[in-house]
């Protein structure tokens, strides 16, 4: 196991042990062809900054269109922007960012290579409350736009939110775990797993979340790494 796994493990509060055999996972994985052209995915990023499709457009400071790789095979959709994504326009860069950067890197992903992160609202709700179903109906054609560009291969929804509204069931987190849902027009896996900000609070559910890591990464290593 390399050492920077081990210290992204020490990050989820995971205790590690050497495995006996150097694991066959591929230190990078390979990227998918994607279908986010330069115009497109333009024209979609210029189409969400000026968007004005619902009541959060009065009181954001920047609309979150997502960060990554756009030809990424791992596309993590997690819920709105917070303050600080809030701030800065970028998804995931608070707190429970670093979490969730820790979390990807442990099973070799990382937003400057090979997943793209974006979230089911693209603007923050005041306060951070939940996104209201509106909202969610408002903005879910921008996601389903970037899910059609970028063609990943798994889609890893970060929470009870991106879950359930993407499932559209009401059904716990807790039983959505640890199987491979099917999403959209192309039948896109989807795996479930926490939100980061939720094992910040609860970190005894931290381990919960590397099982769901390790499904998510062995699920990708069999169904799409040839030759393993
Ligand atoms: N929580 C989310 O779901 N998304 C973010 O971008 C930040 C925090």
């Amino acid at each position: 196991m390399p050492s920077a796994r081990l210290q992204y493990l020490d990050a989820l509060g995971i205790d590690t042990w050497e495995p006996r055999q150097p694991q066959a996972f591929p230190a990078e994985l390979p990227s998918a062809p994607g279908a986010a052209t330069g115009a497109d995915w333009q024209l979609l990023q210029d189409e969400v900054a000026g968007c004005v499709k619902c009541a959060l457009a009065a009181t954001r400071t920047r609309t979150v269109f997502g960060v990554g790789n756009p030809r990424a095979d791992w596309l993590v959709i997690g819920e709105a922007p917070g303050a600080e994504e809030d701030r800065q326009g970028e998804p995931f860069v608070g707190a429970a960012g670093k979490l969730l950067d820790a979390m990807l890197q442990a099973i070799g992903l990382s937003r400057a290579e090979n997943v793209f992160i974006a979230n089911m609202l693209k603007c923050r709700p005041p306060g951070n409350r939940d996104p209201k179903p509106e909202e969610v109906a408002s903005c879910l054609p921008y996601l389903m736009r970037q899910i059609a560009a970028i063609q990943p291969k798994l889609i890893l929804a970060v929470g009870r939110i991106a879950a359930q509204n993407l499932l559209a069931t009401d059904v716990a987190l807790s039983r959505l775990r640890g199987r491979v849902h099917r999403f959209g027009p192309l039948s896109t896996a989807l795996i479930v797993t926490y939100h980061p900000a939720y094992l910040l609070r609860s970190p005894a559910e931290k381990r919960k979340a590397w099982e769901d890591l390790k499904f998510a990464r062995d699920y990708f290593k069999n169904t799409f790494v040839s030759g393993s």
